[in-house]
């Protein structure tokens, strides 16, 4: 039996509890074991008897003087009991648990923890928690600092710290550090089998922060080293040919274009110029809003390879995003000489002889007859699942070719760097000149009135409105549809009578969806009332307000996603923000978005208020699940990426670190199980 052993495999287990441990993502002996407490109950303090007070909550030991079962009444189970602990006897009850008495002897030892009452006329513990002191071994469940853990039907707290307790005993030799010595030495970590008892068993609060530390770095530096090894190998290739860049060339495409490119996107140009004349391939992640100009970036990329002799590709998720970006690229760079070709499913297959020196499609051009030997520059747009493409393209071509990856999702720094850290981060943060901001206001709950009559003015000028109804499950439920089928029927029936809405929600099969949305879009609905799952996917370009009811429980990345949805046009766009939440931080959390409009810096205020889970949720995959550590945590994640980069200065390879490769198996296990 290892650390890997499946729980079902513990005698005091059984496959019952294994299963129940699978809502917890405990699989394995060592997933127990690192299933950590998030608090501790204080009953570390043992109070004698005689000075106890009503109300207090206690934890007393002493033996047993008296224990037995009584009927009450009306039928019902009472085990009373005396205790003493030399300075006074103390009553205690519990109800409807007969089979104490099985446990609980007279003359036994035990500790009780609970609330001091009144029961008929004299102090007692109701129902107190109880532990059977044995000589010799310490108390789980009282008299000290006891772990609450996350819990699921059937698996209490008691239950794992009596499982968690045992292992940690059997356990500890198999508990070999992993961290290469130097590195706790220099970060003053304690060793992992110190700390697994100590954050299961800390005698004070100082013990398990020293654990909490040591897990979280052991979290994040695994996370850091997987990305550098990653980053390693992939310069460690090189590419045929090195480019060329010639300023003028540069110079002649900025030229061309019909507008002055923004900070921003020249500072990103020079990082992918960097990365184009040197001898390994770019791997590089471009982050930007949409509509902040990522395409025009990635034109200059695609030019300068067609002027060092090679063909690119570029790749979009969609049908319809691959033909804007063609039309895009061949607007932008035929004048300079380049023969762009559109491949999609409904165009022809590519022949191999095809001239072109730029195709665009959607990821299907992989599997088509594209000789992808020829590309010196692939560039994918909108990934989800970063980094697989890139392994399947990899795994169908001889040669090392550049890699820039392009996304609208708001991923925040530290978790670039961390998770994505096998890639360059290049970041446009700010907006074309000229660029409408949308105007976002919390609403306060008495202008609401107000706000209806400010829709139907804009109505009246044939805008056209969105209102997102109230948002009660992170997923489509039935209670979901209620609440927009109720929301739909009040606005039409009291607020907005004379005029038309459409109503859209995620169990419309698809066919629907796209009417009403193409209904919308024709203008044969003034309002659209929708619940947020919908993803409302085409532009509607007559809408200018963006109304959310329920604010409060979309993370700010979602709503700027929403908003997003208006501000199609030349005409001032809105966003109303509405919450019944009445609360301080949450009303200021919801303000923030009245003066954020670039998408990186509100992820960011998403990780920081309400962590990274609003922030998986929009990046969906790729992401391993932080058990301890936290990307808020800058000094941590400078801290281990210090370590994980000297570490691999130093060794070549993992082959003296055979745990550590352990854990680095696992890791990838979990985030790439392909
Ligand atoms: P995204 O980052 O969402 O892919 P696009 O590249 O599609 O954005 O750009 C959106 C629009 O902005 C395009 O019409 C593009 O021509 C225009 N654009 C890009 N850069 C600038 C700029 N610096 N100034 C003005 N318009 C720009
Ligand atoms: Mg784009």
């Amino acid at each position: 039996m290892d650390l890997n052993t499946a729980v079902a495999a513990l005698r005091f287990v059984g496959p019952i509890y294994a299963r129940r441990l699978e809502k917890l993502g405990i699989y394995s002996i060592k997933d127990l074991l690192y299933h950590f407490p998030f608090r501790y109950d204080d009953l570390s303090h043992l109070s004698p008897i005689a000075d106890t007070v009503d109300g207090e909550l206690v934890t007393i030991q002493g033996n047993i003087w008296q224990i037995k079962n009584l009927r009450t009444r009306a039928g019902k189970f009472m085990t009373t009991a005396v205790v003493n602990d030399g300075s006074a006897s103390i009553d205690a009850v519990w109800f409807n648990q007969p089979y104490l008495t099985k446990t609980l002897k007279t003359n036994i030892k035990v500790n009780l923890s609970g609330k001091v009452g009144l029961f008929k006329g004299r102090l007692s513990l109701v129902s107190p928690d109880f532990e059977v002191i044995k000589e010799g071994s310490g108390s789980i469940h009282t008299a000290r600092l006891v772990p609450i853990y996350p819990e699921t039907y059937g698996v209490s707290s008691k239950w794992l710290r009596s499982r968690i307790k045992p292992l940690l005993d059997s356990f500890s030799g198999e508990l070999k550090e992993f961290l290469p010595e130097q590195i706790v030495e220099t970060n003053k970590l304690i060793p992992r089998n110190v700390a697994l008892r100590q954050i299961h068993f800390p005698n004070n609060l100082s013990e398990s922060n020293e654990a909490r530390q040591r897990f979280s770095f052991e979290e994040m530096f695994v996370i850091q080293l997987r990305a550098l090894i990653k980053k390693n190998e992939w310069q460690k290739q090189k590419v045929g040919l090195k480019f060329k860049v010639n300023q003028k060339d540069i110079d002649n495409f900025t030229a061309s274009l019909p507008f002055e490119l923004t900070n921003s996107q020249k500072k990103v140009n020079q990082e992918i110029l960097g990365d184009l004349i040197k001898s390994s391939p770019m791997n590089r992640l471009l982050e930007g809003d949409v509509g902040s100009g990522k395409t025009v970036v990635a034109a200059l990329a695609i030019y300068l390879c067609y002027l060092n002799g090679y063909k690119s590709a570029l790749m979009a998720p969609t049908e319809i995003l691959a033909k804007q970006h063609y039309q895009t690229l061949d607007r932008l760079l035929s004048g300079l000489g380049m023969k762009i070709l559109l491949q999609t499913g409904s165009t022809k297959m590519i022949r191999k002889e095809s001239k072109f020196d730029c195709a665009v499609g959607t990821h299907a051009l992989l599997t088509e007859k594209l000789n992808l030997n020829d590309l010196g520059l692939i560039v994918i747009d909108e990934q989800h699942r970063f980094g697989v493409e890139q392994r399947a393209i990899l795994r169908s071509r001889g040669k090392p070719a550049h890699f820039l990856t392009m996304t609208a999702t708001p991923i925040p720094r530290t978790m670039a760097l961390t998770i994505f850290g096998d890639l360059d981060l290049s970041v446009i943060d700010e907006m074309p000149k000229g660029r409408k901001i949308i105007k976002t206001y919390l609403v306060p709950p008495e202008k609401r009135d107000s706000s209806y009559r400010f829709i139907k003015e804009h109505v009246k000028n044939g805008e056209q409105v969105f209102i997102i109804a109230p948002f009660i499950e992170p997923s489509e439920t039935l209670s979901t549809i209620r609440a927009v089928n109720t929301e739909y029927k009040r606005l039409s029936e009291e607020v907005f009578e004379d005029l038309k809405i459409g109503l859209l929600h995620g169990k419309l099969k698809s066919k629907e969806k796209d009417d009403i949305l193409k209904r919308f879009r024709d203008r044969e609905f003034d309002i659209l009332v929708s619940t947020p799952v919908v993803e409302v996917g085409i532009d509607i370009p007559g809408a200018t307000i963006m109304m959310i009811e329920g604010a409060d429980r979309f993370g700010l990345a979602q709503i700027h996603q929403l908003r997003g949805r208006v501000g199609r046009n030349d005409l001032e766009s809105f966003c109303l923000l509405f919450t019944d939440n009445p609360s301080p931080e949450i009303l200021s959390r919801l303000k923030l978005l009245e003066r954020l409009q670039i998408g990186m810096g509100i992820a960011e205020a998403d990780l920081h208020f309400r962590g990274p889970g609003d922030v998986y949720g929009i990046v969906q995959s790729g992401l391993p699940n932080l058990k301890i550590a936290s990307f808020n945590d800058v000094g941590l994640i400078n801290d281990t990426h210090k370590s994980a980069q000297a570490f691999l200065e130093k060794e070549n390879d993992l082959t003296n670190f055979p745990n550590l490769e352990l854990e680095l198996t696992d890791l990838n296990q979990k985030i790439a199980p392909d």
